[in-house]
């Protein structure tokens, strides 16, 4: 067997080239297909970064490593020990002339989904098997582009002079009424888990400026649809002295990047989940909410002023507005109590949502920051004040003009991917009837 010591530092797939042509090196991965022809055992190996195809001859190898390269099974784990070679297959430049073998783990069939994706599986049996479902490039392809996303995101953010945060998902009070919270118990006490860090980076505020936090939030929810789940992952920014215009431009700046940077690193991953990304164009339309009730008049779809956009309004919507768009002033009865209004007219709040179509990625707004005006919101909306007196008092501590919004990123990945389900750009989703694994 391969002793570790004896070889050099593994490489990835990715990193063969025509370099390395003459030179020993070893790889580890999965094996994706034996195929024995004679004298010869042609072994595709894939590893995170794509595939490698090695071969044994005869000839050159022990009887030992011929038999097990033969027989290993397919799935298995192994490392691969060997000389790199001039390929002569179209897919790739270099081989491995293998020299050994090396069954790190033993797959054990039959597995639960085929990973390669030849044999389809429903995307229940994928996520019941998630783990092994990523070995499957097109899934590995859709957290690829995640990550690239994320990095994007946190490199404009930091860029804009925000300081990265984490405020807490346990909380002892329900921040915005109550509604789609799950509760639990906290030593005798009852608690709850966070839906948004809302309260909280309006607060650090006062003292960091810009704040930004990506973390995972949950609603309890009950509604089953391909956009929702009971836990998200959404990236909030809150930035004082600012007004909804200020973040809406930093939003957009977001957006246009992270598809950038997802364009020019993620061109193979693209490429396999077939989609065809464009840079939105700039800036994105801004449609008041009153404009888009005009518009859905237009199409024969009559709303109310205070009425919310459903579904359908939304579908109609998006065929007018194909691209990015955010629809502002919304309702003030339609917006949470934290949220400002309109000087002139209480009724229209200072609020947006980027939407994509008829999908609602991002909402936000310039905030209340006067206390007493705070108050008042928190009555209108049925709420008591000295439920949330921990809050209210850090509005007399010199709280500054500030805005901010909240983007969930399971729904901007649903973009950047073109995934029509937020199950699949979620590595374990959790849904009313999802729990495991
Ligand atoms: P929706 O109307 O689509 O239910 P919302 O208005 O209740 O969303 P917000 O409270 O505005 O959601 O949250 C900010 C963003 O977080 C949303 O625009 C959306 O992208 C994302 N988000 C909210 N709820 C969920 C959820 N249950 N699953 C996935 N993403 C969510
Ligand atoms: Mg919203």
């Amino acid at each position: 067997m391969i002793n570790n010591e004896a070889i050099e530092k593994r490489l990835f797939a990715s990193e063969l080239n025509k370099n390395l042509i003459g030179k020993k090196v070893s790889i580890a991965g999965w094996v994706e297909d034996v195929r024995p022809l004679g004298a010869l055992i042609f072994l595709t190996v894939r590893d995170v970064s794509g595939v490698v195809q090695v071969i044994f001859n005869k000839s050159n190898t022990s009887q030992n490593v011929f038999l097990t390269a033969k027989s290993v099974a397919r799935q298995s784990a192994i490392k691969i020990y060997g000389t790199v070679k001039e390929s002569k297959a179209k897919v790739a430049n270099v081989e491995i002339q293998a020299e050994n073998i090396q069954i790190v783990s033993k797959a054990q069939h039959p597995l639960p989904i085929d990973p390669t994706g030849r044999v389809g599986s429903s995307l229940d049996l994928r996520l019941d098997s998630r783990a092994l479902d990523l070995r499957n490039p097109f899934t590995s392809a859709i957290f690829k582009i995640k990550h690239i996303a994320l990095q994007s995101i946190r490199k404009t953010l930091l860029d804009e002079k925000f300081i990265e945060v984490n405020t807490p998902k346990i909380i002892g009070q329900a921040a915005e009424g109550g509604a789609n919270l799950f509760s639990l118990d906290y030593f005798g006490k009852k608690a709850f888990l966070a839906q948004s860090p809302q309260l909280y980076k309006e607060q650090l505020t006062l003292s960091l400026d810009r704040v930004f936090e990506i973390s995972t939030y949950f609603r309890a929810e009950k509604s089953h649809t391909r956009r929702h789940l009971n836990e998200f992952v959404s990236v909030d920014i809150e930035a004082a002295f600012s007004y909804k215009e200020d973040v809406m431009d930093i939003l957009e700046k977001m957006v246009v990047k992270a598809i950038n940077d997802v364009l020019n690193n993620c061109k193979k991953e693209l490429k396999v989940l077939n989609r065809e990304l464009e840079i939105p164009k700039v800036p994105f339309e801004r449609i008041t909410y009153s404009q888009a009730i005009e518009d859905l008049k237009g199409s024969g779809l009559k709303i109310k002023f205070g009425e919310d956009l459903n579904t359908k309004a939304l579908r109609r919507l998006s065929k007018r507005h194909k691209d990015f768009y955010f629809i502002t002033d919304w309702p003030t009865s339609l917006k949470p109590f934290y949220i400002e209004t309109k000087k002139d007219d209480d009724k229209i709040s200072e609020s947006f949502d980027l939407m994509y179509g008829y999908l609602e990625l991002a909402s936000g707004g310039t905030r209340v920051s006067d206390r007493e005006k705070l108050e008042k919101r928190l009555m209108y909306c049925g709420l008591d004040p000295k439920n949330f007196s921990e809050h209210l008092k850090t509005f007399s501590w010199g709280m500054p003009v500030h805005a901010g919004w909240g983007l969930g990123l399971d729904r901007f990945v649903m973009f950047l991917t073109g995934m029509k389900n937020i199950r699949e750009v979620v590595l374990y989703p959790r849904d009313r009837f999802r729990l495991t694994p």
